[in-house]
């Protein structure tokens, strides 16, 4: 995930205030400073930092911190709360009209992601019953339309388009016209972008703002853009008046702070973070959720979310009960591991874990390749080392190997990912009995 290197950066912090039984307003000014630098590397706007900063220092200094029995801790719950008030404070869901059409207006730069988060949106709005329908408003680029009309496809999704027309403000129109006559829920037009910012290109969208007067005006932020995403944030909202943002490519490992200034500029919601290429690569902005994930302390709602909307629940609880049985084996691992392929990157699902030794688990991002292999390997297993991994030793590696046409060093991977995994999830699993108690996921 984007944030990668800020992440560390203020665990690291976090750890030397935790390592404190008492803190002194030196060491606040110290963490505070680190703090700072880590956002200014990170590319979060400095006036954003700047308050941001000044706000954690306040807040820090006041007697009750410092008094406290555990500052440190105290200190990096302030840090969480500015964190999740910098990203909007609370979720905005993304609404319909009470009755009748829904418009959305997507908007943004070239390659900001604009028609892939078209199809990732009529998606989702299927999810919620609704029939959708985009609409083509970009005539300059080339297969631009083509582009829409294929993701249209793959989300089952109708597309109005006029290849014949140069005149995007009448596509818009003419699309609108078509989504009423046809009983739409929603329109969602996508629009042209430019490369930077240009005049000719914002009264475009005016006009077509004006023709269409669409409920929502969304624009679309790729996190890899560094610090001008910020000014173009700006210029957009300033021009169109935005009713919302989307932040996408925030799967990348880019450095992502611009895009965390996005809000607190603008003061518009973000209401959705893409996280991936593919059109279920869409996730509900949740800021305090993402707050926790950028601080490094996990994110296990959405895991558990995502968890659930991919897992078959039964199958998940089978194995909930066998890490806390203890009776978790190899066989499980296999099946969990073909589970987790159906859930999208592994590195993903890592980035959501709380604490987790994420170092060590880095090394073992599954792609699709090793999926097969590990599958491979296991297959050459005998049950009993299936069940006792114990006793797999050298030479049964080598066996084992041979067998599934890998090294012993993949054998050994393999082995220590079961392990890793082993823990992982148990620790997740007691997470999830002593602070969600009350949710479906056991
Ligand atoms: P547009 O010019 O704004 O319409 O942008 P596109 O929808 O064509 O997207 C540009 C590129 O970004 C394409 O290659 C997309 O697959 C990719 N993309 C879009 N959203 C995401 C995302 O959330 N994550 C990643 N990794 N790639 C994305």
């Amino acid at each position: 995930m984007a944030f990668e290197g800020l992440s560390g950066k203020l665990q690291d912090t976090f750890k030397k205030l935790r390592g404190k039984g008492k803190l002194t307003e030196k060491d606040i000014k110290e963490a505070t400073r680190e703090i700072k630098l880590a956002l200014l590397e990170a590319d979060v706007n400095f006036k954003v930092v700047k308050k941001f900063v000044a706000d954690i220092n306040e807040r820090s200094m006041g007697a009750e911190v410092l008094k406290s029995l555990t500052p440190g801790q105290q200190v990096i719950k302030i840090v969480k709360d500015e964190m999740t008030r910098l990203l909007g404070e609370k979720p905005v869901k993304l609404d319909y009209a009470s009755k009748g059409l829904t418009g959305l207006m997507l908007v943004g730069l070239q390659g900001a992601g604009k028609t892939t988060t078209a199809g990732k949106l009529a998606n989702h709005m299927k999810k919620d019953g609704k029939k959708v329908l985009l609409v083509a408003c970009d005539v300059y680029r080339p297969a631009a339309v083509k582009q829409l009309q294929v993701v249209g496809k793959q989300v089952d999704a109708e597309v109005y388009s006029d290849e014949t027309s140069k005149d995007p403000v009448q596509i818009a129109k003419d699309g609108f016209r078509f989504a009423r006559e046809h009983f739409f829920d929603v329109v969602l037009y996508d629009t042209a972008g430019r490369l930077q910012i240009d005049e000719t290109l914002m009264e475009e969208l005016a006009k077509i703002k004006e023709e269409v007067a669409p409920d929502h005006i969304v624009l679309n932020i790729d996190a890899m853009t560094g610090q001008e995403a910020v000014q173009v944030a700006e210029t957009f909202n300033e021009k169109i008046d935005l009713t919302g943002v989307i932040l996408t490519k925030l799967d990348g490992d880019t450095r992502g702070g611009a895009a965390l200034s996005v809000s607190a500029v603008t003061g518009k919601p973000i209401l959705f973070a893409g996280m991936g290429e593919k059109l279920t690569d869409l996730e509900i902005f949740y800021p305090d959720r993402m707050a926790s994930r950028i601080l490094g302390m996990g994110d296990v709602l959405s895991f558990i979310e995502k968890a659930q909307a991919d897992f078959d629940e039964e199958k998940a609880k089978e194995q909930m009960d066998k890490f806390r049985k203890q009776t978790y084996t190899l066989e499980d691992f296999k099946e969990q591991l073909l589970q987790m392929k159906s859930m999208g990157s592994f590195k993903d699902i890592i980035d959501m874990m709380p604490g987790a030794n994420k170092k060590a688990l880095k090394g073992m991002d599954f792609d699709d390749k090793e999926f097969a292999r590990s599958e491979a390997i296991i297959n050459s297993m005998t049950k009993n080392e299936r069940i006792q991994p114990n006793i797999i030793n050298a030479s049964r590696r080598k066996r084992i190997a041979a067998g599934s046409g890998t090294r012993v060093q993949d054998v050994n991977k393999l082995l220590k990912g079961f392990e890793q995994s082993k823990k992982m999830m148990k620790q997740l699993s007691g997470l999830n009995n002593k602070k969600h108690g009350k949710m479906k996921f056991p």
